[in-house]
């Protein structure tokens, strides 16, 4: 089965498209400025990669021109449209409605528009990239796969805030959650690399890339999340302040005069990383910084010590913890934020072994801790568009 996978965003599309049978990636890109005049497509055939100035004022002028360079004679890998058997699209919110993936039709396109109010960045685009690519492969199943599923039966305790019901009930004011994909496939895989059934597992996924959430996982279940309502709650992030005191809103608005836009521009845009160094949203720069930097060296002490912290929560809800699995660009790449969250997490009986520290890197997957460490620190490189493929592939082959 070949299945296009589709990740939609306001300015950019990316794409890979699939071959069911091995997992292999026959072709795969990114189509970035999406609507000005400087948009590119990159587009990777197997080792080969071209970056193409392409004229692209929206997703459907886009989609069509990643379409025509599948099945392009010199760059493509494709002879016709007709040889891809279904899609595959990553959709940000699916609110308390949808639980698993599911197959589009009228009723999903619905959900997807509702919940556009709860992510007004993320699902608009998503569906802009729905409708061109139901209009150009007609023919074949179309799949949303929800970032929100896998966080869609977190127990009340852990969902609801504290804040009056009727935010709840009217507003639909709760925490969901955000990279839900990724933490699903890391589980799945933790069970795989663990030798253990997935309905059995505990564990505390870490996603640490620009945006870092944790989840902690009971029997394969999520039962608790990091991040709220929006992705701006939980961990540091590269630009996103995690937690802080809701009053700090109020406060700014009062004694500096900023507007709702600019705080919500400020806590989302320049603050976690970003805002505390003064140097980067990027770790690799605020490591590099921090040497003789004491604003990036307490950017990332911040950013270590909220991991740290979370885990120790997670680890007293759940019923045991049979890893803590790290991912995304730093968890997978970041040898010190590696190093340094073994060393937070000493009182929970987590023995750093330095040399599997340093040769687990580059997409390899495999413990950091020693055989003896009561609480393993696995690494496991997440696939956020393959577990799409495999959640495209599972609808489609139930709803033949
Ligand atoms: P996104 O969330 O956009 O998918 P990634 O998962 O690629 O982002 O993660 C980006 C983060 O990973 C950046 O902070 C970057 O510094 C970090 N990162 C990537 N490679 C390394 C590395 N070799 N060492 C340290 N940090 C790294």
């Amino acid at each position: 089965m070949k299945i296009f996978v589709v990740n939609c965003g306001s300015s950019s599309i990316k794409y890979q498209l699939f071959e069911s049978a091995d997992e292999s990636v026959l072709a795969k890109g990114f189509l970035e400025r999406l609507g000005t005049s400087e948009a590119v497509l990159h587009h990777t055939a197997g080792t080969q990669q071209h970056d193409i100035q392409v004229e692209a004022p929206d997703h459907s002028a886009g989609l069509g021109l990643i379409l025509e360079a599948i099945t392009d004679r010199r760059i493509g890998v494709l002879s016709s449209l007709d040889e891809i058997d279904c899609v595959g699209h990553r959709v940000v919110h699916g609110g308390e409605q949808m639980h698993h993936s599911a197959l589009i039709d009228e009723a999903v396109i619905e959900v997807i528009r509702e919940n556009a109010e709860l992510a007004p960045l993320h699902n608009p685009p998503n569906l802009a990239g729905i409708t061109a690519a139901m209009s150009d492969l007609p023919k074949i199943p179309h799949v949303a796969v929800f970032d929100t599923a896998f966080l869609s039966d977190l127990p009340a305790c852990a969902f609801r805030y504290a804040l009056p019901k009727e935010w709840y009930t009217k507003y639909h004011v709760r925490r969901y959650g955000f990279h839900g994909t990724s933490h699903r496939y890391v589980t799945l895989r933790a069970a795989e690399l663990l030798g253990a059934g997935v309905d059995k597992i505990n564990l505390i996924t870490v996603h640490l890339g620009n945006g870092c959430s944790m989840t902690a996982v009971a029997g394969g279940k999520a039962v608790d999340h990091s991040m709220g309502m929006t992705p701006l709650e939980g961990l540091v992030m590269g630009t996103r302040c995690g937690d802080i005191d809701p009053a700090v809103v109020f406060y700014l608005a009062r004694r500096a005069g900023l507007s709702l836009e600019e705080l919500d521009r400020i806590l989302n845009k320049e603050s976690g990383l970003l805002g505390v160094s003064g140097v980067s949203n990027d770790m690799r720069d605020c490591l590099a910084a921090a040497d003789g930097n004491a604003d990036a060296a307490l950017a990332v002490e911040i950013f270590v010590y909220r991991i740290v912290k979370y885990i120790g929560a997670y680890f007293t809800i759940l019923p045991g913890c049979d890893a803590v699995v790290l991912t995304g660009g730093i968890g997978e790449n970041s040898l010190p934020i590696r190093r340094r969250i073994c060393q937070g997490l000493q009182r929970l009986g987590v023995v750093a072994d330095e040399e599997r520290n340093g040769t687990i890197v580059g997409g390899k997957a495999g413990p950091i801790t020693t055989d003896d460490s009561s609480l393993p620190v696995w690494v496991i490189p997440t696939d956020e568009e393959l577990m799409i493929a495999r959640e495209t592939q599972a609808v489609v082959e139930n709803n033949k």
